[in-house]
């Protein structure tokens, strides 16, 4: 018998759901990734760096041209400076740069503080590193924090938030008021945060993604988080980075440096080419991503499914109350997915203790036309 240290995990719900489209034909609407493949730009300089001799290791930090454009990258979009070789940090994927900087900062004991409905990879890598969760939920209907919530839950012993705005599943955003909150609330206290800001340049209706990078006090104690697999439409390139202050980017990469050493050279490569010469692709993201939101929503109209269009991220929540209130989410999920050929993601499984009452399940936009189209049609005819 193993003594599992993460005896409460199993497979995650991503991997089930789209192995289950898989085997039943179903469209995947579950696991977020786009059905349709990333610029051809950035795959022709891909090939062409396979091909011309960038196939051995990168620097750790991550190589300096890909810092540069993060850091111009993040000068376009909120105005700030960060230190292209003390704040960036490229990794293998977001999921590594969250899981190095818990790594690098909790101790066993110190506990962290996640909002559910939570990203999944946060509490195994609190675990992992001796920690434990609190969860706080956020508000059932809007998603947002409930600052009563979470200074009730802050003690002594916890050394870590983890923000994740926009946010997944619901697609909420934290606005910039919330974060000066925030700062005043854990002012006078030794936390440390994790922004994870991977959907950050997919917000919608013209509204601003308040990201930590623009917020001087919280930035100070903050890991962000970001992913190009999100930004450029490859999330199989599992390439992301991690920003953060000088002293905790040397501690963020003490562990990077043992659980990968560093990101995949030629990406790297590829992904620097694309950002210099195509500056305005993150400028074009929100007007894209917007009209797959409002088509699909506008052909989901006739449907019993009851939403709110999104603001932010390639998710959209709907409730099915109206169409099997007898079926709980994961029921729901499977249901779907094999009677009418849509799988979806269930909301419960973000939880640690689901509402009862909550009908929701996660649909993916990032899709092409046709197969919302599709999608649509199934879930219109329910
Ligand atoms: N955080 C959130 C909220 C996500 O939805 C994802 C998507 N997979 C990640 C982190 C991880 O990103 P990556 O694929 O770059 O590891
Ligand atoms: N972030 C993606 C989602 O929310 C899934 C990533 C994964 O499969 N780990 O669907």
């Amino acid at each position: 018998m193993i003594a599992s240290k993460l005896p409460n995990v199993g497979t995650t719900i991503f991997t089930r759901m789209s192995q289950l489209a898989m085997e039943t034909g179903a469209l995947n609407l579950s696991q977020g990734f786009p059905d349709f493949d990333g610029p051809q730009a950035l795959r022709d300089a891909l090939s062409w760096h396979v091909a011309n001799g960038h196939n051995q290791y990168s620097p750790m930090t991550g190589l300096p041209a890909l810092r540069q454009q993060v850091a111009a990258k993040i000068q376009r979009s909120y105005g700030v400076r960060v230190n292209v070789d003390m704040e960036v940090t490229i990794t293998p994927g977001a999921t590594q740069g969250i899981f190095c900087a818990i790594q690098a900062v909790i101790h066993s004991g110190d506990e962290v503080i996640v909002f559910d409905p939570a990203y999944d990879s946060y509490e195994p890598s609190v675990e992992l590193a001796g920690g434990r969760c609190v969860h706080v939920q956020l508000d059932s209907q809007t998603f947002t924090i409930d600052f009563n919530k979470l200074a009730q839950a802050l003690s002594p012993r916890t050394r870590m938030i983890i923000l994740n705005s926009p946010h997944n599943p619901s697609g909420a955003l934290i606005s910039r008021a919330e974060l000066d909150q925030l700062a005043q609330l854990i002012r006078d206290r030794d936390i440390y945060l994790i922004s994870d800001e991977v959907y950050e340049h997919l917000v919608f209706d013209g509204v601003a993604h308040a990201s930590v990078l623009a917020h001087e006090e919280l930035y100070q104690r903050a890991f962000v988080v970001s992913s190009f697999g999100k930004t450029y439409h490859v999330t199989g390139w599992k390439t992301g980075y991690v920003v953060a202050p000088p002293a905790l980017s040397a501690e963020l990469r003490k562990v990077h440096q043992y659980v990968s050493f560093c990101g995949v050279t030629p990406l790297q490569y590829a992904l620097a080419d694309f950002m210099a010469e195509h500056p305005e692709h993150i400028d074009e993201l929100p007007g894209f991503y917007q009209a797959k939101r409002d088509l699909f929503c506008d052909l989901l109209a006739p449907s019993r499914l009851s939403f709110t269009r999104v603001t932010g991220t390639y998710f959209q929540l709907v409730d099915y109350s109206q169409i099997r209130p007898d079926l709980n989410d994961v029921e729901m999920a499977l249901w779907l997915t094999r009677e009418h050929g849509v799988a979806t993601i269930p909301v419960s499984v973000f939880y640690q203790n689901p509402p009862q009452e909550q009908r929701l399940v996660r649909l993916c936009f990032a899709k092409r036309e046709e197969t919302l189209r599709q999608a649509a049609q199934k879930l219109c005819g329910i």
